[in-house]
């Protein structure tokens, strides 16, 4: 009776989501302020006042029309204001029969996948990853191929990722500013992949799209995040507000199927077919609505750029050797033994709730989630100090 691939699926132990359970189980043994949690990328800073401003107005419209369904890939005006939004910031002729409004980064990008995909397929992924992408690719039909990133920059390894592709590959999953690194990637890694895959699909006689998973594009501490449409024909956006505007739990975002794709409108009636399939009816309408008046709303980065200044300091000093970050709220910091699940255990042993990287497709190291309290992180280099020492001991 049961799917057996879905009962895997469900029962499957998710490390970031456990760490954090066992943080809310220890902060209610020995006090919040004794326990120091970096497991999760929950937006530390509050939502900007605009959108709760835009919260009220939307609710004090047409008690019925507040509620209702809008069409499937959204309300209409909401798309075209997104499509504004993009033309204006990026200078690419977006249009909003190209736009689809999602519940998030992660229906943007289950739903591209099954759009674009075929069973059988291969989709490749830059290690390390967000986890759920293997999760979705696999929904899809697809087998997620892992190609680990170049060291110590983590940039994209173009030659690695070319050596990877297949006939059957029908996607490269990107993101950037990097959740779990904190890189940036640079416009010309960005565009020697454009070349290489431009070069493949003309090679192989296949198309290969790029999917660019963005939610963290604003959450950047200086570094240029250049817009991938503009770089490679035949790319897809999957943008999210769950950072940028801190409102992860409302479930908001797009798809963005590139103008310059020449087949973009019959991208998007699949996009439209695989938002269908998979039970998407239309995103919280509320939540269109509020963030169509909220896109140039600025992201509140000060106060994560805080913190990244004193982790980043503090364990400097303490002699830990991390990626230094340029976007996003974690820190890539390398584990003090080869197995980075050892290492989080006995971080525990300290109050430091730290991710190991097999969580992510890589070895050796741990996420950090800044995005928390700066007293939390003040705190927590004793922790860390003693951690050391354990080590060391
Ligand atoms: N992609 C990356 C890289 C993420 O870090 C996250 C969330 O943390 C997502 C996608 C999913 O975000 P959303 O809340 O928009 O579904």
């Amino acid at each position: 009776m049961l799917n057996q691939r879905m009962h895997e699926l469900g029962a499957e132990p998710n490390k970031i989501r456990e760490l954090f359970a066992y943080g809310l189980e220890r902060k209610a043994q020995i006090g919040p302020e004794n326990v120091y949690d970096y497991s999760i990328g929950n937006p530390s800073v509050p939502a900007p006042p605009e959108v709760l401003r835009q919260f009220e107005t939307q609710l004090a419209q047409d008690p019925v029309k507040v509620h209702e369904y809008t069409p499937s890939p959204g309300d209409a005006q909401v798309r075209e204001a997104i499509a504004q939004y993009i033309r204006t910031n990026f200078d690419i002729p977006a249009t909003f029969g190209n736009v689809y409004v999602t519940s998030g980064a992660s229906s943007a990008i289950a739903i591209t996948l099954a759009a674009i995909s075929n069973p059988g397929d291969e989709v490749i992924a830059i290690a390390p990853y967000f986890p759920e992408y293997k999760t979705w690719a696999q929904a899809a039909g697809c087998t997620l191929v892992e190609v680990p990133a170049l060291t110590p920059s983590f940039q994209p390894d173009i030659q690695a990722i070319e050596a990877a592709i297949t006939p059957k590959t029908s996607a490269v999953i990107i993101n950037s500013p990097n959740n779990p690194v904190g890189t940036v990637y640079t416009r010309a890694s960005l565009e020697a992949l454009a070349e290489m895959l431009q070069r493949k699909e003309q090679e192989l006689g296949t198309r290969i799209m790029l999917i660019s998973d963005e939610p963290y594009r604003e959450i950047v501490y200086g570094a240029e995040v250049p817009y991938v449409p503009s770089l490679y024909e035949d790319t897809i956006v999957c943008y999210s507000f769950s950072k940028s505007l801190s409102l992860p739990g409302e479930r908001i975002g797009y798809i963005y199927v590139s103008d310059l794709i020449p087949d973009a409108a019959d991208i998007s009636v699949a996009v439209a077919g695989a938002g269908r399939a998979l039970g998407y009816i239309c995103a919280p309408v509320l939540l269109q609505r509020v963030v169509a008046e909220c896109l140039d709303v600025p992201s509140d980065v000060a106060t994560y750029e805080e913190n990244r200044q004193i982790l980043t300091e503090g364990l400097t000093e303490l002699g830990y050797e991390f990626v230094e970050p340029e976007g996003a709220f974690y820190l890539w910091v390398r584990a003090l033994e080869p197995d980075a699940v050892a290492f989080s255990e006995r971080a525990k042993e300290f109050e430091l709730l730290l991710v190991p990287s097999d969580s992510f497709g890589a070895q050796g190291w741990v996420r950090l989630s800044y995005c928390i309290a700066q007293k939390t992180i003040c705190d927590s280099l004793p922790a860390f100090r003693a951690l050391k020492e354990a080590y060391e001991a």
